[in-house]
């Protein structure tokens, strides 16, 4: 690697299962696993539902709208692509509040991260893969 070269995230490997979730952020709107026979959202993605067993699951565009439920601050550089200080965080997804994301929260403050705080979708594209971060939603757009 030369010295220039743009300090990389870890990547996700993409799989038969898996790709619709990566990729969807090339439009710009985030899908996740539904199972058609009894409407469940299913994530992280698999073949088949974990509620009815059905093997019948389709991508779903949601809102990309999600509310943070939980963060953490690292002070340490784990990896070099991570600067610190960063965020990881648990976003609930507002189309379902049992399907929740590991992310991180894009905004140059860690001290503007409150539980709840209304975040939506943004994609960092890597490649061919669409990471699904999240920045707070403006005051008067949420909802
Ligand atoms: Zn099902």
């Amino acid at each position: 690697m030369q010295d220039d070269a743009p300090l990389r995230r870890p990547l996700p490997a993409l799989d038969d299962t898996n790709r619709f979730f990566w990729t969807s952020g090339a439009d710009g709107r985030l899908r996740m696993l539904r199972c058609s026979a009894c409407q469940t959202y299913v994530h992280p993605p698999r073949p088949t539902c974990p509620t009815c067993h059905h093997a019948d699951l389709e991508p779903h565009e949601v809102s990309g709208r999600a509310t943070v439920v939980g963060w953490t601050i690292n002070h340490h550089q784990w990896h070099p692509a991570f600067e610190p200080p960063y965020n990881i965080a648990v976003v609930a997804l507002d189309d379902d509040p049992s399907l929740r994301l590991t992310t991180n929260l894009i905004l140059t403050d860690p001290d503007d991260i409150e539980l709840g705080l209304a975040v939506e979708v943004q994609f960092l594209e890597c490649d061919d893969v669409w990471l699904p971060l999240f920045r707070p939603i403006p005051h008067g757009e949420a909802g």
